[in-house]
């Protein structure tokens, strides 16, 4: 075992017996203070993941409450909305990243970090057995373990490509600084080899060939960028073969930026078809090989088309680790961790979920809403008035405001629309609805509703609420009837988590972004390319990251972006 000082409080436990080998703990009391009095124990947090999710609960979590632990294995925390312009050299890579050792710093606390990965969580013991890349311990496979009284899982997602062959060895995937630092280097490649000699026009065409596959906001602001690079740069530097570049953006349902209002989605296809951007919807990529990429459309059949560099971008999938540890708790059915709404995972005492890798589950939900719809219905006869139902769907839009979200984005705002999708006849006056009937809408509603959006809005709101809810804790403990204890026996102490949505953006290139802001406000253009600018310097997680990206804003308005191969 190598003693570093990093690893000073690593203690072996030698002899474990079952396993017959050496087991390295990692154990919060450091040597320094084991002479010191101790206060009683506090409680043990670990926390895995230090993405949006997790670091958002480290800074807003009071450490001095509890004996903190970090498990990563990245020791940054990275500003994901800007990757796609890390991918052209519009940000530097190191821009965009802020390192966690210097934020826990910041929050004075003795909170340790290890970089490892952890690749089981044994919630019957209320351990985690982690794995270092970097450093060995006794039986050199880096291994070790650490225990919690309170888990914090935030480890995100991968990206998913729904068993797609060909994909993970031919397409960059754009989900970490690193894949965003490879497309930088692949784009460049693409650009040297269609310049060599030995070329013909036809080999040229298809290195200059790029695809982006997905339509969703990470692939329509891709292409965005690459279309910029494109034409702003790399035309100047590579005159006689900037005519071949061709941009295809494959989707396979029928519209591209699918999440966002209607006139955004219209804007967005045409602005591109006026850009060049080869927008392909409807089609499917069923094959990667090499050289090509085949898409299948149900009018054309199967389609196969040389390409030089592809980027896929078509959702996220769970991590195999979490799938196990869904396995063990019986959430073996589920595509994610579901929690409750308090963000604790379902059956499992003491772990807690919060970003990509966790959903709220849906059938409590469903029982809140009966509830509302139980507590509206006063003279229990069964039926609401159209006044009452206004009520408990105000109730209802105020708890769910996906529920809200999701009714405004299929333009079924009023009662009698809503009603219609299940009744058929509905007039818009004077009806007395039958609960049930209205219920059979309203479930009809929530099976349709997606989870929360996996956003770094939605993981940064939950990280900042459970780190509240950590913080209130022992208080809570010590005074349960005290005035946050909201709802009756059997609840827990919170108030549950809700999704304030503040709106999102879709930049389009050529200094235009889409944005939707609360309250269906949508602009579209120049404006709000600068809203986006604004946005995105203030969200900065501090002012270093804050002042590298406005610098490096500047430069590109100034000298353009960076070719360089490196
Ligand atoms: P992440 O931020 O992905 O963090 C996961 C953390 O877990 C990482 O630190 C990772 O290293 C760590 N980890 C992984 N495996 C393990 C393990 N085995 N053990 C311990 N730790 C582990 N959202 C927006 O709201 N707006 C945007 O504009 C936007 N743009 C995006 C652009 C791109 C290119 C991408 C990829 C995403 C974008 N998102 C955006 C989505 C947003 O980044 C995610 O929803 C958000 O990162 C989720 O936060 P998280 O904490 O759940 O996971």
């Amino acid at each position: 075992f190598n003693h570093r000082p990093t690893f000073s409080n690593l203690v072996l436990l030698v002899g474990a017996a079952s396993s017959g080998g050496l087991v390295a703990y990692a154990d919060s009391k450091s040597d320094d203070v084991a002479d010191k009095p101790q206060g009683p124990r506090k409680k043990k947090v670990v926390v895995l993941g230090t993405g949006w999710g997790g670091t958002t609960f480290l800074r807003n979590l009071d450490s001095r409450l509890y004996d903190v632990q970090v498990v990563s294995p990245r020791n940054y925390f990275a500003f994901t909305p800007l990757l796609p312009s890390v991918t052209c050299g519009t940000v530097e890579p190191r821009s965009v990243v802020e390192p966690i050792r210097r934020i826990l710093e910041k929050k004075g606390g003795d909170i340790k970090f290890w970089e490892a990965e952890c690749f089981k969580i044994d919630s019957a013991n209320k351990k985690i057995h982690c794995r270092s890349n970097i450093g060995t311990n006794l039986d050199g496979d880096g291994e070790f373990l650490v225990d919690y009284d309170y888990l914090v899982v935030a480890v995100g997602a991968r990206s998913n490509t729904f068993n797609t062959p060909g994909v993970v060895e031919n397409c960059h995937f754009l989900k970490e600084v690193e894949d965003a630092q490879k497309i930088r280097r692949s784009v460049m490649d693409c650009f040297e080899r269609a310049s060599l000699p030995y070329l013909n026009e036809e080999e040229r065409k298809n290195s200059l060939h790029f695809v982006v596959v997905g339509g969703g906001p990470t692939g329509v602001e891709f292409a965005a960028e690459l279309h910029d690079f494109v034409t702003e740069d790399l035309s100047k530097l590579y005159p006689s073969i900037q005519h071949l570049v061709k941009i295809s953006l494959v989707e396979a349902a029928d519209h591209i930026l699918t999440m966002f209002d209607k006139r955004i989605t219209k804007f967005a296809e045409e602005k591109f078809v006026r850009d060049g951007i080869n927008v392909k919807t409807g089609y499917k990529v069923v094959k990667v090989s090499k050289d090509a990429i085949t898409m299948q459309n149900p009018a054309t059949g199967d389609v196969a088309v040389p390409y030089g560099m592809a980027v896929w971008s078509t959702g996220i999938g769970t991590r195999p680790f979490v799938v196990e540890f869904m396995k063990q708790i019986g959430q073996g059915n589920r595509r994610v961790l579901a929690t409750d709404e308090w963000l604790r995972v379902l059956e499992c005492d003491g772990v807690y979920a919060v970003g990509d890798c966790a959903t709220i589950n849906q059938r409590r939900v469903m029982e809140d809403i009966s509830e509302i719809f139980r507590v509206a219905d006063k003279d229990n006869s069964g039926t609401l008035t159209v006044k009452e139902i206004q009520d408990v769907l105000d109730d209802i839009y105020v708890r769910y405001p996906q529920v809200e979200l999701y009714l405004k984005s299929r333009q079924m705002n009023g009662i009698a629309d809503l009603v219609r999708t299940s009744k058929g006849d509905a007039e818009k006056e004077s009806i007395e609805l039958n609960i049930e009937e209205f219920k059979k809408a309203l479930s009809l509603v929530d099976s349709q509703v997606k989870n929360l959006p996996a956003t770094a809005q939605v993981a940064a709101q939950q990280g900042q609420y459970l780190a509240r809810c950590f913080n209130k804790m022992k208080d809570a403990e010590e005074n349960p009837e005290g005035p946050i204890r909201i709802r009756g026996e059997g609840r827990h102490r919170f108030r549950p988590f809700r999704y304030r949505h503040l709106g999102q953006f879709a930049p389009l290139g050529g200094e235009q972004t889409a944005a939707q802001l609360p309250g269906d406000w949508i602009s579209i253009g120049h404006s709000s390319q600068w809203l986006w600018y604004s946005v995105y310097a203030t969200k900065q997680i501090s002012w270093r990251t804050r002042a590298l990206v406005i610098s490096d804003w500047s430069r590109r308005f100034v000298f353009g972006r960076d070719s360089s191969c490196i």
